[in-house]
Formats: C-alpha cells, structure tokens, sequence
C-alpha cells in the first residue's frame, strides 16, 4: 500500500513529508489510459497533491491543486483530503512522449512554461483560500517550491519523480517536500542545502529499494528525525449519486425544463474517476421540484 510519511528535526526548525505513490500512479494510469508522458505529468501532481493535503489536518481542509499548461496538456487537477485519498484529472490523457537531452520524459515541454499554478484549500464552511503563481518551467516540483515561496512566503524544497519499467508499467513514484519554519537557524539551512545537494532523484532513490523513511533521513542526516507519523494513500474519487443530483438541482430550473424537454433523460460522467450518473425524466421533474 501506497504511504505517506510527515516528520520533524528534532530541533523543530524543518519539517519534511515523503511520500511513496506508485500504486496511485498506475491506478490512475489504468482508470485513465495515460500516455507515459501524461502519467508521469498527473503522477507528479497526486504525489504532491497527496502530501500537501496532509498540511491541513488540523484545519479539515480539501486542497485541490491545479496545473494549467500551455502546451500539449493545458489541465491537471488533483484533489486530496487529510485521510490520505486523492482524485486526479488530466485534461491530454495521451499526450505525445517527448524526452529531454538526457532522456528524460520532458513534462516541462509538455504542459509549457506559460501557465498558472492554483491551490484551492476548502474549509468546507468559510470561503476557500486561493493561492496562485506563474509557472517556472511545468516540471511541477519546481513550479511547486516556487509556489510556496511567492505565494505563501514559505522557504520549500520539492522532489517528484515517476519512473517506469520496460512494459510501461510505473515502476515507482514518490516524492518529498521539505518546508523551513521561520526560526530556522544558519547552521540548519546549510545542513539542509548540503544534504539536498547530495540527494540523488526521487526515482533512483526509490529504483535503488530505499523506503520512504530512509529517504527521509537522508534529507534529514545530521538534523534527526522526531515526531514521526505515517499514513496511508488511496487513489480513490469521492463522487456519489447525491453529489451529482446536487449539481443538476444546481442548474436551476430553466436549464433543468430545458434537458427534460430535449433529452428527457440525463447523463453525467465524473471526470476524476470515469463513473457515470443516469437520472431518467421522473427523476429530472423531481429536481425541477427541488430547483429555483
Ligand atoms: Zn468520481
């Protein structure tokens, strides 16, 4: 089972959170038919997803993270709660596979430098908090330190990575985010900047048979690891028959009178995990009902 492990150094000045998602990954692979390129682009994005919902465990929060690209994918979307689930969508399920000198997948050059990073955090009763920034070069992990540090005014380093095995299958993804609070001392940011400089990548670390929690005393060697907590991740959506009525009565009722005498039946897909909703006419009139 997927996991997610969150600590603190010991002198409470760094917490890291690291995260081992490659179930996640191909489960969203098989629910979506991705494209390489397209699952390492939405793998990244639940991973970070996964980790920065956990951020908001003492304030119940959904987070939902969004990538608007501007080239071949022009939409990532991952939602994800304090207990771990995580919902994901991608707007190019099957975008072409391009590589970087090096050969790499480039998921820069995929989703394009010209864009929007969001981050949408639900308390469910207040309004949501909305935090945005430009993207910096659409490999996601870059894109989200820079978030943190322009929008939220938060020192934050950030790994991701997806790498897969010769049938395609993802053979492991995972990331780490690490997040300086603000009585961080000198000796500390150096000890951080130097274990991080000698870090390898997320995917060799993971490729190599490293666990989430050796990885995470890696970035932490020298600084200690306390308060250790770990959790479990699911790729699982959310969506019910209620939630999708809701949203028809939501419509209002010109546009529900409108669907009754057009179609006289009604269809509705969830993006996050492909399910389909039928309401026949009876139900449809019962929402008109219901409906301004
Ligand atoms: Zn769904």
């Amino acid at each position: 089972m997927d996991k997610l492990i969150t600590a603190m150094s010991e002198n409470r000045e760094v917490r890291v959170y690291v995260a081992n998602t490659t179930n996640m990954i191909n489960d969203a692979r098989d629910l979506h038919d991705l494209s390489p390129i397209s699952t390492s682009a939405l793998g990244r994005t639940i991973t970070a997803a996964a980790m920065m919902g956990m951020m908001s465990k003492i304030e119940k929060e959904k987070l939902t993270l969004q990538i608007k690209g501007s080239s071949d994918i022009k939409m990532i979307i991952a939602v994800a709660d304090i207990y771990g689930n995580v919902k994901g969508y991608i707007s190019n399920p099957l975008a072409e596979n391009r590589f970087t000198e090096d050969g790499r997948l480039a998921v820069g050059e995929a989703i394009g430098k010209e864009g929007r990073l969001v981050v949408i955090r639900d308390y469910g009763m207040k309004e949501p908090f909305i935090g945005q920034s430009e993207l910096v070069s659409g490999e996601i992990a870059e894109d989200i330190a820079n978030y943190f540090a322009k929008s939220e005014q938060q020192p934050t380093a950030v790994g991701l990575g997806v790498s897969f095995d010769s049938t395609g299958v993802v053979k492991s993804g995972g990331g780490f985010i690490v997040q300086l609070l603000p009585e961080a001392s000198e000796a500390t940011i150096e000890q951080l900047e130097s274990n991080l400089n000698k870090l390898h990548s997320v995917t060799q670390m993971m490729d190599e048979g490293l666990t989430i929690n050796q990885i995470a005393g890696q970035i932490f060697a020298g600084l200690g690891l306390e308060e250790l907590e770990q959790y479990p991740l699911n790729f699982k959506c959310d969506c019910s028959e209620s939630k999708m009525e809701d949203a028809l009565i939501s419509l209002g009722r010109t546009e529900l009178r409108a669907i009754i005498d057009e179609d006289g039946k009604a269809e509705l897909k969830c993006h996050f995990c492909n399910k389909t909703y039928e309401f026949d006419k009876a139900k449809l009139e019962a929402f008109y009902n219901a409906a301004k």
